[in-house]
């Protein structure tokens, strides 16, 4: 195998907070290490039109607090040709990078393996997105911020919820994932989950209304994954107004509120841990591989196990929901 000597490293898809934590991390890392870095600019989009820069130290000095990316981040349709992604390999040419970190979720990984394997090229992944969907990992860059903020907000709504004894659907994000809505419901006491998950198993709104509201409750607070399969809060809220229409029903949609903000110290370790691994990792000839965290051991995920399986979801913490919301 020929030897790195320049890296870039870009951010794609959805922000997530910690992902600057992981820029600074790879960028020290890898100077530390006797690379060149390169900063890529807006996800594939910026590769394919050569937004690129060469990073210094303190290109990455004071971002460690900051949410977003410096990078910024885009979606590209482009990348998903054939077309876009020979101008892609040959921008990196021009510049000599010859090996990619990309920092990014689910879809950002499927185009790197696709881009590793057309071009045999090196490139190593970070999972970086709050949704912690990726297979092969506990967790994910951002997924430790988003889900305090997800905390934060229901405790402010339950005051609300409580005073005028309304039930509360509050939605957050997790299109195939609940972990989000599981653990923000654990966190925050709420009466109820609706995850992607178990969507086709039961009628999650029948199951909440027999098992989870008792008469002695004044308010109640239910967090629903935005995902088609749940419903939304939307569609859940007028369901239940149709079906019960005894409770005073209100929704509440965090939306993006739940992307920003700085990253918790926990996403700031993960981030930092993870942006070092991944220089290690190519100092160590790995290719096509994710970093994930095991058991706080950092593990490398091959590109097909992270993106192809579906992380499941722990039935203990389903069950541990259940029981603490009577
Ligand atoms: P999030 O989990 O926050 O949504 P993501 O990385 O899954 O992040 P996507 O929008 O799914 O976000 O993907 C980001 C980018 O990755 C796409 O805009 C596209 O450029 C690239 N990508 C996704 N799927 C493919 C694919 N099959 N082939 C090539 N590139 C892809």
């Amino acid at each position: 195998m020929s030897k790195i000597e320049s890296i870039g490293i870009l951010t794609s898809g959805g922000d997530a907070p910690g992902m600057n934590a992981a820029i600074r991390a790879v960028t020290r890392a890898g100077i530390f290490a006797g690379f060149k870095v390169f900063g890529i600019y807006r996800g594939f989009k910026g590769l394919i039109s050569d937004e690129i820069e060469e990073f210094s130290t303190q290109n990455v000095s004071n971002i460690i607090q900051r949410g977003g990316t410096i990078l910024k981040t885009a979606r590209c349709k482009e990348f998903q040709t054939p077309e876009g992604r020979q101008c892609a390999y040959d921008v990196l040419r021009r510049h000599g990078i010859d090996a990619l970190v990309v920092i990014g979720g689910d879809g950002s990984l499927t185009g790197a393996r696709i881009f590793a394997n057309e071009f045999s090229f090196p490139i190593v992944g970070l999972p970086g997105t709050i949704d912690n969907d990726l297979y092969g990992t506990d967790s994910t860059i951002g997924y430790d911020t988003a889900l305090n903020t997800i905390m934060e907000c229901v405790d402010k709504i339950r005051d609300t919820a409580t005073s005028h004894e309304r039930l509360f659907f509050i939605e957050v994000m997790g299109r195939d994932a609940g972990f989000l809505a599981l653990n923000g419901a654990i966190a925050s006491g709420a009466e109820a989950a609706i995850i992607p998950e178990f969507s086709t198993q039961t009628d999650q709104l029948a199951d909440l209304i027999d098992h989870g509201f008792r008469k002695s409750k004044n308010s109640s607070i239910v967090l629903v994954a935005e995902s088609p399969l749940t419903g939304g809060a939307m569609g859940l809220a007028k369901r239940m107004e149709e079906e019960y229409p005894q409770y005073d029903v209100r929704v509440t949609i965090l939306g993006h509120l739940q992307r920003g903000g700085s990253p918790s110290a926990f996403d700031r370790i993960l981030a930092s841990r993870m942006g070092a691994a991944a220089v290690d990792a190519l100092l160590d000839d790995q290719r096509n591989v994710m970093i994930g965290i095991k058991n706080d051991e950092i593990v490398y995920v091959p590109f097909t196990k992270a993106i192809k399986n579906d992380k499941p979801i722990n039935t203990e913490l389903i069950n541990t929901q259940r029981r603490l919301s009577i």
